[in-house]
């Protein structure tokens, strides 16, 4: 394969002039983008539609009953996804997530899983696939999805007080539904489970202390993230975010707790474990403490674009041209170009300027 670096723009019109090599084999191995970081992880939002609202996340006063979803022609179909998860894999993806929205709202999602756990990465290693969930259907779907290969989940939960959870999802969803989300994914076979909450100052940070209480020594993995700028409809201001050091210091004056080292080069959360053995906790500091020259993700939104970065104005369009249609080598091609110029930091760079710009929605981007 040619080195030469074709805008995106053009590489449909290529893809249609180029003669049929789908018997070529493919490109492999890592593509690094302009600050050397590689692919590594894709995020892959199989809908756009959730049943919560949480208020900074899907607010009802945006997304209400005129919102307009994708209709379904627009979503990429799981032989779409698949594809094309096959050719990011061949450039480096070693990790898959399912989101949303709600992944497990997905008609059938459970194929799309049978359909990615097989594949491996070009050292024959199997992919790491897994799946974040707000855990509402959980409890129905958890054997189902490890019978169909799925190895992890991890399931958001923001707050352990009823009242506190059911005005921050808006849909008035209790915690105990979540919480035997939890228990039966774990019954069926993928703990241990990571659970999420976001903390916003003066609305869920009271719940701090008592996540890490309820969730010490069951054996998951509680994590703590900054409340982020993302979308254009959440209002954030600074002032809501709590810093992952706020977190890390009002747990330790409850339960010691030491920090850990990192599992593996540039992980997202910093880890701490409870010394009396109580298990691990995790923070995520993306608003004090950006990470952006350690991420290695990219995101395949519902209808199929690439977006480089959770903050992106704009994405790729790949299903342009999986419907061309262009082949695997031609794709496999646009997919190294829009990594090869990727120069992104947003985070590095927030103020609260850059968080009134107009950014893509995260229940369609993927969370
Ligand atoms: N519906 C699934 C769920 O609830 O986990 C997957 C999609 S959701 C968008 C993914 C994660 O993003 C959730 O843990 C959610 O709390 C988090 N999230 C959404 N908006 C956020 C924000 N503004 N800042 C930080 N995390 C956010």
């Amino acid at each position: 394969m040619t080195d030469r670096i074709i805008p995106l723009a053009d590489a449909r019109v290529t893809a249609l002039r180029m003669p049929d090599v789908s018997s070529v084999e493919l490109p492999q191995g890592q593509v690094l983008d302009q600050r050397n970081r590689p692919l590594r992880d894709l995020r892959i939002s199989v809908t756009d539609r959730c049943n919560f609202r949480c208020t900074y996340c899907m607010p009802k006063d945006v997304f209400d009953k005129d919102y307009k979803f994708l209709p379904h022609a627009q979503l990429l179909t799981f032989e779409e996804i698949t594809r094309l998860a096959r050719l990011f894999i061949a450039h480096g993806v070693e990790k898959i997530r399912l989101t949303g929205g709600e992944p497990l709202l997905r008609k059938d999602i459970e194929r799309l899983i049978e359909m990615l756990a097989p594949l491996q990465t070009p050292a024959g290693r199997p992919v790491d696939l897994t799946l974040t969930t707000n855990g509402s259907i959980l409890a129905r779907k958890a054997r189902a999805l490890v019978q169909a290969g799925l190895k992890r989940v991890t399931v958001s939960l923001d707050a352990l007080d009823d009242t506190v959870f059911r005005r921050m999802n808006d849909v008035d969803f209790p915690v105990r539904d979540v919480l035997s989300g939890i228990d039966a994914a774990a019954a069926a076979g993928l703990a241990p489970i990571k659970v999420n909450m976001v903390v916003q100052r003066g609305v869920n940070d009271e719940q701090i202390v008592p996540m890490a209480r309820h969730f010490r020594g069951s054996g998951h993995i509680l994590r703590f993230i900054e409340f982020m700028d993302v979308g254009s409809s959440n209002g954030w201001r600074l002032d809501d975010v709590v810093p992952a050091a706020e977190v890390v210091s009002r747990i330790g004056t409850e339960f010691p707790i030491d920090a850990l080292a990192e599992n593996y080069p540039g992980e997202v959360a910093e880890r701490w474990r409870y010394r009396d053995g109580g298990g691990e906790i995790g923070v995520i500091a993306s608003v004090t403490q950006a990470f952006c020259r350690n991420c290695t993700r990219a995101r395949l939104s519902t209808d199929g674009k690439i977006y480089l970065c959770l903050f992106a104005q704009h994405g790729y369009d790949l299903r342009a041209l999986l419907r061309a249609p262009a082949d695997d080598l031609q794709i496999s091609t646009a997919i190294a170009n829009v990594w090869r110029r990727r120069a992104d930091r947003y985070s590095e760079v927030r103020s609260e300027a850059t968080a009134g710009l107009k950014k893509i929605e995260m229940s369609y981007i993927g969370g």
